[in-house]
């Protein structure tokens, strides 16, 4: 049997049954469904079927699908006792309808006035053999739009004949690096809407579905067959949507787990100076050892009775809560998802459970704490999974939290720091990390952990050089020891020799020396050496951005990635929030342009409310312009906001990912619709963003329908060299200033000329000083860069002249690798160093 699709039998904003303010409704005793909160007065059919009932007081319909389904359309909560005042109904019992026939009409007004509620729940009434599989919630829906899937559970495959309230379910997904902690999540929160209890069983072992931390343990592997059994109420229901998640999953969010660490060669560790680890954030540091040994925290074995010890353990784990939420406001992106993660785990039901078995069995919730995580430890210990191994520096974290909350001690780890410290730990924990005075932290380097831990994920945000795995060797180190970390390398270099020092300290300090007379001029204008103009603009990824790049020289931004607003969240932004975040930026800007690309989601940006379904490839998926092709009501809503902007003019639309001049026109028609619609005749630029090789190949067609082009090295570069981006073990080769980029650009510039419209570049090659020249030797005109290297771009452009920058661009297009490039680069321009790079 097919699946049964009801359409959205009102206009208004769709939402979770659970936010009904009634528990009848939001406990799912009526059955499973969505709200609709009205903003029209008609309700309409939504699948063709016979109404079973109007009730009598003429509030609610009832209607059977023709697959048997009964379908509760309940408008307003407690209506009933309106006694029909306000209703009028359209149809009559018996009385057969087609999708979208008006079945009832209200007045909004009367019922805003005299009921409790006008939420209207729409709800599966009858589940038995029926369940949802599909729901639209957390957005505005039309009247016609897809608000539910309903599918016949006999007809699902993989059922087991089973007892009433069990249900179980064998799927083989797709999981290429297994079930790590971000789809643990998802299967989590799935089973967690259940009342069922929910079980994943794989390779004879079994988990809670419910935990992340038991089913990271299950230690899935791509191949493995799993399978899903509930008991207990709603069991069938909760086996087929968990099931459901595990099939739709695959991991986009998480890159694979990084080659396993090169094993220091016998030649490096007989070195006594020197110590081979992982490179986990780069950058080069000269400073003083120091050991950070968090005191271990003494703990009694026995409580002081259950009742209290539970209590107490529910105080601290609300503590720890409190302050994780409080350290993840205004952090970054990287920064709220692993605070998140943690909170999720500090909820673990395993995790709890196990707790509380141990106090119940007398211990101190102190004690029993600590063992059930240390319990998880050992078991994520045991798999040979490098990333799962990585979580246990998460656990340990949440370990110590809760302990410095129950017993007001232990907190004092955060150790004073001399000005220069190189860290040197077993292991530091992010929340240490976090605790740290960065401003005295010159460097980093711990015995274990490994490079996607979540502590080197922070350094990398806070700029600090770190290495880690360089094993126990780190550990003997002398507190005031002189160290050199070269954390580009991963090397710590032990008792250098004074001329190792001063060479290191020159180099250093002669990058400062750059790094602050570019600032001294970054406020200048930019041209070449010899007059012609470049102009240096800043990629924007969030409003508090603005202002800091105008202050480093930006000119303008040439990209603001607006995925910031579209991202970690379950419902899209509407159009007020969208167009604050947008004139936030506009106003931080003071007036300078702003390009605002339009959403690039979709591939390894996924977000939840986005339905894309199962791609094997994703890169090469739904994404960019394509999802916004594909969901045109988001377009539309986003340019509506960027184009109510004030001052008008200020803002231009850029689209990223464009591989044809169809969806340039068709993005454009959109921006006609939207136009008119807001009574707005004042003109708006719209580019593309050239991140497909077809793109620049089709640059003179595309520069016909658009009014500029801003090269994605990022995208264009992975596409031309058909090389993952996030893909660590190809991380060295993914180099934008390879020829075969290069010559794309030359194409992109060539064709956008014959039609009189500028090029810039948008990607990292951008804020790369040392392809400065070769990008203005191909003729483009601006270069938006990472705020931060704005200056030495600047200084980049002023130290070349026009003609020998296409001298140099002229070779490199000729030469055969990027290593060639690079080369040919320094040796024409040696002050131009690379390693100033900060990212796209
Ligand atoms: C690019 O691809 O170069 C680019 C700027 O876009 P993003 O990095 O956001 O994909
Ligand atoms: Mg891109």
């Amino acid at each position: 049997m097919s699946d049964l699709i009801l359409l959205s039998p009102l206009k208004g904003w769709a939402a979770p049954l659970a936010e009904a303010p009634d528990p009848v409704f939001a406990e799912k005793m009526m059955g499973d469904g969505v709200l609709i909160d009205p903003t029209g007065a008609t309700l309409h059919a939504p699948c063709d079927g016979q109404v079973i009932s109007v009730h009598h007081t003429r509030h609610a319909v009832t209607l059977r699908a023709t697959s048997g389904a009964e379908i509760l359309m309940h408008v307003g909560l407690e209506t009933v006792a309106l006694g029909g005042q306000g209703f009028e109904p359209h149809v009559a019992d018996g009385q057969t309808v087609r999708a979208g026939d008006p079945l009832l009409s209200f007045d909004l007004d009367h019922l805003a006035r005299h009921a409790k509620s006008l939420i209207t729940p729409i709800i599966l009434a009858s589940p038995e053999g029926f369940q949802i599989v599909r729901r639209t919630e957390g957005r505005a829906v039309e009247v016609g739009d897809v608000l539910m899937v309903v599918r016949a559970t006999d007809a699902a495959t993989g059922a087991s004949a089973m007892g009433e309230g069990e249900a179980s379910r064998t799927v083989a997904p797709h999981l290429p690096h297994g079930l790590h902690a971000r789809p643990a999540a998802a299967v989590a929160n799935a089973a967690k809407r259940f009342p069922a209890e929910v079980w994943i069983a794989c390779q004879g072992r079994k988990a809670n579905a419910k935990s992340v931390v038991a089913l990271m343990a299950l230690g899935v592997r791509e191949g493995d067959a799993l399978t899903v059994t509930a008991t207990g109420p709603e069991a069938e229901a909760a086996a087929a949507a968990v099931a459901a998640v595990l099939e739709g999953l695959q991991e986009r969010a998480e890159p694979p787990p990084p080659p396993k660490p090169a094993k220091p060669s016998v030649a490096a560790s007989q070195d006594p100076k020197l110590i081979i680890g992982v490179p986990a954030s780069p950058g080069l540091a000269v400073g003083k050892a120091l050991r950070f040994v968090p005191a271990e925290i003494a703990v009694s074995e026995a409580g002081q009775g259950a009742v209290q010890e539970s209590a107490e353990l529910a105080r601290a784990r609300g503590v720890v809560r409190d302050s994780l939420e409080k350290a993840a406001v205004g952090g970054d992106r990287e920064r709220r998802s692993i605070l998140a993660a943690h909170i999720a785990l500090l909820d673990d039901p395993e995790l709890v459970s196990a707790a509380q078995g141990l106090i119940d069995a007398g211990k101190s919730a102190a004690f029993a704490w600590r063992q059930a995580i240390r319990a998880q430890v050992v078991m994520l210990q045991g798999l040979d999974d490098s990333r799962m191994v990585e979580r246990i520096g998460d656990l340990k974290d949440l370990e110590r939290q809760v302990l410095v909350a129950l017993l007001g001690k232990g907190g004092e780890g955060a150790p004073e720091l001399p000005p220069g410290t190189i860290l040197l730990a077993e292991e530091l924990l992010p929340s240490q990390l976090v605790a740290l005075d960065a401003d005295r932290l010159a460097g980093l380097c711990t015995a274990a952990g490994g490079p996607t831990s979540h502590v080197a994920i922070l350094a990398a945000g806070m700029g600090l050089p770190a290495v880690v795995a360089a094993g126990e060797r780190v550990l003997a180190i002398a507190d005031g020891a002189p160290l050199i970390l070269d954390a580009d390398k991963g090397q710590l270099h032990l008792d250098p020799e004074p001329w190792e020092l001063e060479a290191v300290e020159t180099a250093l300090n002669a990058r400062r020396q750059r790094k602050a007379a570019a600032k001294a001029s970054a406020l200048d204008l930019c041209n070449t050496a010899d007059g012609h103009r470049v102009e240096i603009f800043a990629n924007l990824g969030k409003p508090s951005e603005a202002a800091p790049a105008v202050e480093n020289g930006a000119e303008g931004s040439g990209l603001l990635r607006t995925e910031f607003l579209f991202l970690e969240r379950e419902t899209p932004p509407d159009e007020e929030e969208q167009l604050v975040a947008y004139q936030a930026i506009a106003t931080g800007l003071g007036g300078r342009p702003l390009i605002v690309r339009t959403l690039d989601i979709g591939g390894d940006k996924p977000a939840p409310y986005l339905p894309i379904p199962y791609e094997d490839n994703p890169a090469l998926g739904l994404r960019g312009v394509r999802t916004s092709l594909w969901r045109p009501d988001l377009l539309r809503t986003q340019l509506r906001a960027v184009l109510r902007v004030k001052p008008a003019g200020q803002c231009r639309i850029m689209i990223p990912m464009v591989a044809s001049v169809a969806e340039v026109q068709a993005v454009r028609a959109v921006l006609n619709e939207v136009k008119a619609e807001l009574g707005n005749a004042d003109p708006v630029e719209l580019g593309v963003m050239v991140e497909t090789p077809s793109c620049a190949v089709l640059a003179d067609q595309i520069a016909e329908v658009a009014d500029f082009l801003s090269v994605g090295t990022n995208d264009l570069t992975q596409y031309a060299l058909a090389m993952d981006r996030g893909n660590p073990a190809l991380a060295a080769q993914l180099d934008a200033l390879h020829p075969a980029v290069l010559r794309l650009i030359r194409q992109t510039v060539e064709g956008a000329a014959r039609h009189g419209r500028w090029v810039g570049v948008c990607g990292g090659l951008a804020s790369d000083p040392l392809a400065a020249p070769v990008l203005v030797g191909l003729g483009v005109r601006e270069l938006s860069a990472a705020p931060a290297m704005i200056p030495e771009v600047k200084m980049a452009v002023r130290a070349v002249t026009l003609a020998a920058a296409r001298e140099a661009a002229l070779k490199a297009l000729d030469l055969k690798s990027a290593a060639e490039v690079r080369a040919l680069l320094l040796k024409t321009w040696p002050n131009l160093s690379a390693s100033g790079r900060e990212g796209a």
